[in-house]
């Protein structure tokens, strides 16, 4: 039956776990993966998470199905969380939210509302690059994926006048996705200067904004910071279309939670709306897991258990600037690594972009037990006091070849 089968490559960034976990030796340093490790590498569970598990067990709830679009609690909180307690459209009752299967669930399910109702084409453009899993998702979805220029290989930063040419030349009615921040995998936001620019872009040339944040609290350590350019755009009173996830920031990951909301015209349309997200949701998955939404609305209806999750942020934040620092010190001053590396510094996120070569990333993989994707991107959370200066001298070799 399956004979026409024919085999698919294995996925570039969970193939390199597997790689990572088959390594016997000690040196070995995993930074292909995006997920949080502490200053020992080990997975970090919240504290705030922790209590927020034992609040939710102390209620002894039972364990029967959630709507369609979630518990309402958590997509009223979610919501707040994003759009900010001044949103006008929040306060007017215009937003449509629903609870998803973390980020990659929210793009999902919006890609599959874009495809069925977005009225002015199918077209999404995505930034060059993107995180991996857009275009699939979006293509599966039945858009049609396009590109805008975004990363600038020769400053390691921002391509901005690329950016502007290309959202400029796109078709009328197009739909822009955009990084909210910590872009994924370059770790080079816009500037809030530069976010006005975009806005204004995107209304002029009656373009759709997509958001996708996975990393709210990530960029800055601050929730409200990193929302800025999402509140921006709602407030200039762009109709955005936002994925939230709870993977990252509140170290959520396998508890798939996260949300997707749309901002509409008035409330009547805002029902009409969902009614239809929940036809999509429906044949999908029926309605989301239980558990991680339950962790999620706890911390954020709980003053205390939210500003402990606030400062568990900024620990993680913080940690990954001071990786940043002390990378850049080792691989200049150091190890007088040649070339310019100060982009370590000055991107966002839990991303860098090294600009090591796919030749380079090899040699670190097969030479020195160093996983990372070809493309030179690592994550800062893979690095820690205990590994830093070997997966530094090791960059270094790998430099001069
Ligand atoms: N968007 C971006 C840009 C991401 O980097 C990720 C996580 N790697 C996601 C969405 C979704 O992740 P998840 O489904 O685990 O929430």
């Amino acid at each position: 039956t399956w004979a026409n089968v024919p085999a698919g490559p294995p996925d570039p960034i969970l193939g390199l776990t597997v790689a990572f976990k088959a390594d016997k030796d000690p040196r070995k340093i995993s930074v292909g993966v995006g997920a949080y490790r502490d200053d020992h590498g080990k997975p970090y569970v919240l504290s705030s998470v922790k209590k927020a598990e034992s609040l939710v067990a102390s209620t002894n709830p039972d364990k029967e199905y959630l709507d369609i679009t979630g518990l309402p609690e958590f997509n009223k909180n979610v919501a707040l969380l994003a759009y900010g307690a001044d949103c006008s459209p929040l306060k007017a009752g215009t937003i449509a939210v629903t609870q998803t299967l973390s980020g990659t669930g929210a793009l999902r399910v919006g890609g599959a509302f874009m495809q069925r109702f977005f009225p002015t084409g199918k077209v999404i453009y995505l930034p060059s690059p993107s995180w991996g899993n857009h275009t699939p998702i979006f293509r599966d979805s039945g858009l049609e994926v396009r590109q805008y220029r975004y990363f600038d290989k020769k400053t390691a930063g921002l391509d901005f006048a690329g950016l502007k040419e290309d959202i400029q030349n796109a078709p009328a009615g197009a739909i822009v996705l955009l990084h909210a921040c910590a872009h994924n995998p370059t770790g080079v936001d816009p500037t809030p200067a530069q976010w006005k620019e975009i806005s204004d872009l995107v209304k002029e040339k009656k373009l759709f904004p997509f958001f996708d944040m996975a990393y709210q609290g990530f960029a800055s350590g601050n929730t409200t910071k990193d929302a800025f350019a999402v509140r921006y755009f709602v407030e200039q009173g762009h109709q955005v279309a936002l994925c939230q996830s709870f993977a990252k920031n509140m170290g959520l990951y396998g508890e798939r939670v996260g949300a997707f909301s749309l901002v509409t015209a008035d409330p009547e349309e805002k029902a009409r709306v969902e009614s239809q997200l929940k036809i999509i949701i429906r044949p999908m998955y029926s309605n989301p897991p239980l558990h991680g939404a339950r962790i999620v609305n706890a911390i954020l209806s709980d003053k205390g258990l939210y500003k402990e999750w606030e400062s568990e942020i900024e620990v993680m934040a913080n940690r990954i600037i001071n990786m940043r620092d002390r990378l850049y010190d080792l691989l200049t001053s150091t190890h007088n690594t040649p070339g310019e590396w100060g982009h370590i510094k000055s991107q966002i996120g839990m991303f860098s972009f090294t600009g090591l070569t796919p030749s380079q990333t090899k040699a670190l993989v097969e030479k020195a037990h160093i996983y990372m994707t070809a493309d030179g991107r690592i994550s800062m959370a893979g690095l820690n006091s205990g590994n830093i200066d070997y997966f530094a001298e090791s960059v270094s070799k790998a430099v001069r070849g």
